[in-house]
């Protein structure tokens, strides 16, 4: 926080955690540096600074108004929330209860019935990303049962059957956000591991309720079981948008890299697109897996001459490992004026030489998810084309078991939480 930022404004009042006040209107400003400026959102209880909003002369020169909410905050202070949480980046999760703001007017509380397990949450627990918040209650594959609704809520209704992804906001103002690509706005709100502006820690799946406003959640596929499509909202989403945006589809190669979570939505997406589709895996023991989800060829990458064989082969590499790779060895399976697109997140940067993205104008690109009408639309195709997560149920108490199998690739395809099993904790 840089409450240092906004400097001798008269009637303001620092305080550590970077909330600024301005006693004698009794309004709360909320504020973060930003690229462009600060973001800044404010409340009080009987009025709120309109868009527009004229600042103090001092102030303005420094200030960007991305967004501005109302914010009642004697509501927000309601709700117990069970959950499971990590309380620092050693820890194991372990039971945790904790405050989730009451609906407002525009959202939606669900009960949250499954959550799947995503190897980010593994990064973000483990502080692997460096920028991890505690206690984080983690979870971004959200499926359940809508609960209530706000007053101005038109587009879901009690009993509905929703999803919460990676993120439950945005600045809603910004390019992306204006061509729905919210996932690349700079003031996107994920669904955990982050505080917003206005002080509130966002906890996400792992437990029993939330409450999402209603342009942030998804209508889940009703011809698919609820908990076969929760990995659709990070897994699904985050292989049907690069499949799109690279244009797969029929004779197109198609490489996927890591048969896991991300990497079996690949195949089952590519395949449903009607691409060729090659699985690149550490070893053959998924081959008959991979098979049966749709690929059409398997390749060990242990095995050299996997590496010879496809030479210049594929249109569209999709890399989903979370570990270290030698991109350039993997950059030469690309055809001329093809793409690798990385997806997964290794820890480490890994040097990229020229030869290998010079030498057939090939490039190396990355994604991330994909905005709210995309992951909408592709939970309409997996309802159509019948392409469900092949999932692993477990209750919540084996999370940390689960976190350890993912860890040695020993993952068939997707753990999913049953939320019913916190009533255990
Ligand atoms: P996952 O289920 O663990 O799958 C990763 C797969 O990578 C493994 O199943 C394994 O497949 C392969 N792999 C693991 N270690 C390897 C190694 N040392 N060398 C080669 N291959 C290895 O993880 P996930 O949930 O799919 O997530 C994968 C990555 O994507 C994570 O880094 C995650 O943070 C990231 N992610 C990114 C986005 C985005 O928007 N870009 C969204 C979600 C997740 P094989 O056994 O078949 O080799
Ligand atoms: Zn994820
Ligand atoms: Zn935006």
């Amino acid at each position: 926080m840089h409450s240092r930022t906004i400097p001798n404004w008269d009637g303001l009042r620092e305080y550590p955690s970077g909330f600024a006040q301005m006693e004698h209107r009794k309004h709360v400003l909320f504020y973060r540096q930003e690229r462009g400026g600060i973001l800044v959102s404010a409340f009080s209880t009987n009025a709120c600074f309109p868009t527009g909003t004229k600042f103090p002369k001092r102030v303005r020169s420094r200030i960007t108004i991305l967004r501005l909410d109302t914010y009642d905050c004697e509501r927000e202070k309601m709700g117990n929330t069970k959950g499971y949480a990590a309380a620092n980046a050693k820890s194991a999760l372990g039971p945790f209860t904790f405050d989730r703001r009451q609906p407002r007017e525009h959202d939606v509380a669900i009960g949250i019935k499954f959550c799947g397990i995503c190897h980010s949450d593994i990064h973000q627990v483990r502080n692997e990303w460096g920028n991890s918040v505690y206690p984080m209650v983690p979870g971004h594959e959200i499926a359940g049962i809508v609960t209530a609704i706000g007053s101005k809520v038109t587009k879901f209704k009690p009993g509905d059957k929703v999803g919460v992804g990676c993120f439950v906001d945005s600045c809603r103002h910004c390019a992306q956000c204006r061509s729905n690509e919210e996932q690349y706005c700079p003031g996107l709100v994920v669904t955990y591991n982050y505080r917003t502006p206005q002080g509130e820690l966002m906890q996400g799946g792992y437990s029993e309720k939330i409450a999402v406003d209603e342009n942030y959640v998804l209508r889940m596929p009703e011809s698919l079981p609820l908990d076969a499509s929760a990995p659709l909202l990070c897994a699904g989403i985050t292989l049907y948008s690069p499949l799109k945006h690279w244009s797969a589809g029929p004779g197109k190669k198609v490489a996927i890299i890591g048969l896991g979570g991300l990497g079996h939505m690949g195949v089952k997406l590519a395949h449903a697109m009607g691409a060729e589709v090659t699985v690149l895996s550490q070893s053959l023991k998924k081959q008959a897996d991979g098979k049966r989800m749709g690929a059409d060829q398997y390749f060990a990458t242990s095995d050299e001459d996997t590496f010879a064989k496809l030479q210049n082969y594929f249109d569209l590499v999709l890399n989903t490992v979370s570990s270290d790779l030698d991109w350039n060895k993997y950059l030469s399976l690309v055809n001329v004026d093809g793409t690798m697109v990385l997806l997964g997140v290794p820890e480490k940067p890994v040097p990229m030489g020229a030869f290998p993205l010079i030498s057939g104008r090939r490039s190396l690109a990355g994604s991330m998810i994909g905005g709210i009408r995309e992951t909408q639309e592709m939970l309409d195709f997996c309802g159509k084309h019948n392409t469900p997560a092949e999932i692993e149920m477990i209750p919540i108490q084996k999370v940390n078991e689960a976190y350890e199998r993912i860890l040695k690739s020993d993952v068939r395809y997707r753990f999913v939480i049953d939320m019913a099993s916190l009533k255990a904790s």
